[in-house]
Order: C-alpha cells, then structure tokens, then sequence
C-alpha cells in the first residue's frame, strides 16, 4: 500500500545519504498520507544500501503497524515524527539527520540567525529544541514549541529536523539549513563577531516583491 508515497521517501534518503547528510543509515524520514492518515516511515539501523521499497513501513497516528513486509522495525525516532505530525495539522512530511554543520550547532546549543535570505524559508531562524534523550517522549515533546516557530528545528547535542508539505519539501529545506549553518559558521569564524541579521523589514520587501 502506499506505493507511490514509500518510492518518494526511499528516493530522498538515498539522496540524502549521495549529499552527505546521512550516513550509515543514520537520519529517518516519513510522510503521512492526505487519505488514509497512516504515515510511510523508514526503518531503524538499516544500510540505504539494504533498503528498497518494501522496507518502507506503514504506521499509523499513534505508531501502530499497518504494514510491515520485511518485518523491521520503525525508526528509533517514530515518537519525533508523530509528535510534529499530530502538533502541526499541516505537516505532511518529516526529515532528520545529523548533517555536520547543523549538529555543531546543535551541540553549542546556539540557534541559527536569519544571517541571509534563504532562512525566509522557515520562518527567519532555526531554534534549538531543548535536549531530550534519543528515541524517548522528551525529545518528542521537545520539539512542539520550536515548530510553533519554524519549519526547521536544531536537537540540542544531537541533530537537526525540518517538516514540510511533502518529502521533496522538507528535504530542501534540511539542505538550506545545513548550508545556513555552514555560511554562519565560517561567518563567526572570519569575522569572530556575531554577523549581522537580515531584519524582518527586508524579508518583507522580498516577500512583497
Ligand atoms: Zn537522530
């Protein structure tokens, strides 16, 4: 079931993992179909080399299984993706890595300014969810506040997560944070000063443009 849905996610991870932002079969992915409401997930500790579409598993809003055909398991991180589905209505698509550049900051526990104009993507900056232990509660409820904000959130010590109206969606969006992070770290590091924030009145100028 879900066929179409299932392709489209096994087509992103493996891009993500050609781009750099994963590796290892770290990072997991999902997308919640408009129709039934069930959500196509990625399984935990499996090599994107091993991965094909049946290893895409079907679950449903409170983490049941509704189709499991290689008999895996969900990723470690299915309570994160169903708390960003069930707190945000519009979110049709969640993705988490640990890319490089968004972890420092993730381990600093410093936000990403809107230091250039591609941060209107998510809402101006990337906030910090506060730490919660990998696959428990407190990292899925960590994440409530910061989305109320932004698309794109860091995980303090841990990674980075971006939600989207579709899995194509929300991994542009993982790729602008990443080089954001990069651009504003070689910014504090060359300037080693805090650079200056693009103001909310020059985002409106674009917007209104
Ligand atoms: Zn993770």
């Amino acid at each position: 079931m879900l066929e179409n849905i299932k392709e489209r996610i096994l087509k992103i991870a493996e891009k993500a993992e050609n781009d750099g932002l994963i590796r290892h079969g770290s990072g997991n992915f999902s997308m919640r179909d408009e129709e039934t409401g069930y959500i196509c997930i990625t399984p935990t500790g499996q090599d994107r080399e091993d991965s094909d579409i049946d290893s895409i598993l079907v679950i449903d809003i409170d983490g049941n299984i509704v189709e499991n055909k290689k008999g895996l398991k969900p990723t470690s991180e299915t309570l994160m993706h169903l708390s960003a589905y069930r707190n945000r209505e519009d979110v049709k698509a969640v993705c988490h890595t640990h890319a490089i550049y968004s972890t420092i900051f993730a381990v600093q526990n410093k936000e990403i300014p809107p230091v250039v104009f591609e941060s209107m993507m998510f809402g101006g900056i990337v906030p910090v969810a506060k730490y919660g232990t990998p696959g428990t509660t407190e990292l899925a409820d960590s994440i409530i506040e910061p989305l109320k904000k932004s698309d794109a959130c860091l995980l303090e010590k841990h990674g980075v997560l971006t939600v989207g109206n579709a899995i194509e969606e929300a991994y542009i969006k993982m790729q602008y944070v990443e080089d954001m992070a990069k651009i504003y770290l070689y910014s504090l590091l060359l300037g080693q000063k805090e650079p200056e924030r693009i103001p909310q009145s020059e985002f409106d100028k674009v917007l209104n443009r």
